[in-house]
């Protein structure tokens, strides 16, 4: 079965120090309170990761997430990080296509289709973004879900049955982020039992049941349980709560 995940993105936050007690604090508390087949990971400032993924090293069930990568091996890309660079400090994971990253940096389906290749070459996993606007969502529930699957479809419908079994995507609403407003549970639900039937379509039922689909956007201790209670549902990506260790564990313990 499909894997269950929570994973947190800091995005612009944290020291150096600040960081470090913040990943001691949740690899300790997920050696403790972590249920066993949930798997953690903090997405850190690329400049962090080297620090958090001496931390996470021993740990049995926490890993360390990159928020960004190149689309080049190598070469002349002043202020770029490449995924042999994300490789060589030891984290496993890439988050692709979020909507800060779409809107802030132009990044396009069709990059984040490169993106997501030079990734998967490079032996990370990435935790793939998807997720609609508010004008989008306004128009009906249906223009949304094929605003999301056309995003799918364009970054990542080129990829083999292999490569998609097991692969992360995660849905977030851009209406949801950082604006305490979060899609209701049963939105959740729907919007990912779409997301599934979608790639259902292309690759067959079996692979669609392995791809583990998390829901981000306003998502805490509160309302965890609540959202990941819904059957596509398989755990979440978290900004906010994930800056505070004990909102971010209570997060994990809510499946
Ligand atoms: P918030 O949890 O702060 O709404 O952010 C969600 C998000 O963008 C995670 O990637």
């Amino acid at each position: 079965m499909r894997k269950k995940i929570v994973a947190g993105n800091w995005k612009m936050n944290k020291t150096l120090e600040e960081g470090k007690v913040l990943a001691s604090e949740v690899v300790n508390m997920a050696a403790d309170e972590a249920p066993s087949d949930v798997t953690v990971i903090m997405g850190t400032p690329a400049i962090h990761l080297d620090a958090v993924g001496k931390l996470v090293k021993d740990s049995a069930n926490v890993a360390v997430a990159a928020q960004d990568c190149s689309s080049h091996e190598s070469g002349a890309y002043t202020g770029e990080i490449s995924v042999s660079q994300i490789n060589s400090v030891g984290a496993e994971y890439v988050i692709l296509g979020h909507s800060e990253r779409r809107e802030y940096h132009n990044e396009s389906n069709e990059l984040l289709a490169a993106k997501t290749d030079i990734a998967l070459a490079a032996g990370l996993k990435p935790i793939f973004c998807c997720g609609e606007a508010l004008e989008t969502r306004e128009q009906g529930d249906d223009v949304a879900y094929k605003f999301v699957c056309d995003q799918l479809t364009a970054s990542l419908f080129h990829l083999s049955a292999e490569v998609m079994t097991g692969f992360i995507i995660a849905y977030e609403p851009i209406w949801a982020i950082g604006t305490g407003r979060t899609a209701s549970a049963e939105q959740a639900q729907l919007m990912h039992a779409e997301i599934r039937k979608h790639i259902a379509a292309k690759y067959g039922q079996e692979v669609a049941d392995s791809v583990s689909i998390l829901y981000g956007g306003s998502c805490k201790p509160s309302n965890a349980n609540e959202i990941f209670a819904g059957a596509d549902v398989d755990g979440g990506l978290i900004g906010g709560a994930s800056l505070a260790s004990r909102d971010f564990i209570d997060i994990v313990k809510a499946f």
